[in-house]
């Protein structure tokens, strides 16, 4: 999934490629990929690409007026073409779910394998009518988001840091691969209570986000959107790494695994050499 790096790099890229040109036609796949219906799609054509931005993991592409706004969930993927083809968009297997044309007939396709789409746009008069949107956390890269904001963010707060760190509405943008990075980063379990920071510790993972996020998006800046997917996997040092030796300390990463994700972790640098509990695993071994 493209998490604050990579959708800042995407709105660096469209805004280059599409401001400033003419938008011919955008379709949606089905319904349930364009979640408004007012003002309508059709309402974009003839309209000037002005800017594209981002807030946590949304792409807002401005449009005269009017703000399309697209959350590319876990699978989907933004895939610029100089040259779009002119096919109508269809409903089904096909791994299309959005295009978006520009006069001069290049454009984007949103793409998400599978039949069930959970990507989704929004073309909306004010990004704030996008829910999920208006209820986003601190940016992570602003100025505002200080080692202070961070620890009134985690004080008093009874739960595991790596779910802290992954909901938007506490801080936006990071998903489940930069939490484990910054987690690593960090040297600290992805299981150690919120509200059992020093603010020592507060310090050192105000650096690991700032820094983690910071050098991935020095990484993704100027790629194109092509890019992007490839880029993320090899600067990870640890997400999705399972089995793999830690480029810090050379001690195998490890895997806890839940019900719709995954997360991964050094136990040397993270744990204090000790494996974390695998809830699902030792069930299964009872
Ligand atoms: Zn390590």
């Amino acid at each position: 999934m493209p998490e604050l790096p990579e959708v800042e790099a995407l709105a660096a890229f469209l805004r280059e490629r599409a401001s400033g040109h003419v938008v011919a036609r955008a379709e949606a796949a089905s319904f349930a990929v364009l979640k408004t219906f007012d003002p309508p799609l059709t309402a974009l054509s003839g309209l000037t690409v002005r800017d594209a931005g981002r807030r946590g993991k949304f792409l807002d592409l401005l449009c005269g007026d009017l703000h399309l706004v697209m959350h590319l969930a876990r699978a989907g993927w933004l895939r610029w073409r100089d040259d779009i083809p002119d096919k109508p968009v269809k409903p089904g297997k096909s791994p299309l779910a959005f295009r978006f044309v520009l006069e001069d007939g290049a454009g984007f396709d949103l793409t998400e394998a599978g039949t069930q789409k959970r990507l989704a746009v929004y073309l909306v008069r004010d990004p704030l009518d996008v829910p999920g949107l208006a209820t986003l956390g601190p940016e992570p890269m602003s100025e505002d988001f200080t080692v202070d904001v961070l620890a009134g963010i985690l004080a008093g707060r009874r739960t595991q840091i790596k779910g802290v760190l992954r909901d938007q509405h506490i801080i936006a943008g990071i998903g489940n691969a930069y939490s484990d990075e910054v987690l690593h980063a960090a040297k600290m379990s992805p299981y150690k209570l919120a509200a059992s920071f020093t603010q020592e510790e507060v310090v050192t993972l105000h650096k690991a986000i700032v820094e983690t996020l910071a050098d991935a998006t020095a990484r993704s800046a100027g790629l194109a959107a092509a890019d992007l997917k490839g880029e993320k996997k090899t600067g990870l040092r640890v997400h999705g790494k399972a089995g793999q030796l830690c480029p810090v300390c050379g001690d195998t990463i490890r895997e806890v695994s839940f019900a719709d994700s995954a997360l991964q972790y050094c136990p040397a640098c993270q744990t204090g050499g000790k494996p974390l509990a695998d809830r699902r695993l030792s069930r299964l071994l009872k």
